[in-house]
C-alpha cells in the first residue's frame, strides 16, 4: 500500500463538488437585496456554507489534474432547485442565529 497516493487523492484529486455549488450560491445570493442587512463575516460565511453543506449530498468528482470542474449544469435541474433552497435557508438560520454577539 502506497500511502503518497492517499496523500495525493486527499490534497489534490478527490473534490466534493457540493462546496463549490454552495459557495458559488451563497456569494450570488448574498449580493441580493433581500439579504444585504444580514451579516457576512467569515463566521457567519463558514456557519452558511457548513450548514447548507451538512443538509445536501456530497457529490465527489475526480480529474486528471484535480481541477476543479465546472458548475452547476452538472447537476440535474431538480438538486438545482434544492441546492438554491438549502443555502436561502442557511443564510436566513445562520443570520438569525449567528454565533457570534
Ligand atoms: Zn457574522
Amino acid at each position: 500500500m502506497n500511502n503518497e497516493i492517499f496523500n495525493k487523492i486527499q490534497q489534490e484529486k478527490l473534490h466534493n463538488h457540493t462546496e463549490d455549488v454552495v459557495l458559488d450560491k451563497l456569494e450570488k445570493l448574498l449580493t441580493e437585496k433581500e439579504f444585504e442587512n444580514i451579516c457576512t463575516c467569515e463566521q457567519c460565511l463558514f456557519d452558511m456554507a457548513s450548514y447548507a453543506l451538512n443538509t445536501l449530498p456530497a457529490k465527489y468528482i475526480t480529474t486528471a489534474k484535480g481541477d476543479v470542474m465546472t458548475r452547476l449544469d452538472e447537476f440535474e435541474e431538480q438538486s438545482q432547485i434544492d441546492f438554491d433552497l438549502k443555502v436561502i435557508q442557511a443564510i436566513q438560520t445562520i443570520s438569525k442565529n449567528p454565533s457570534h454577539a
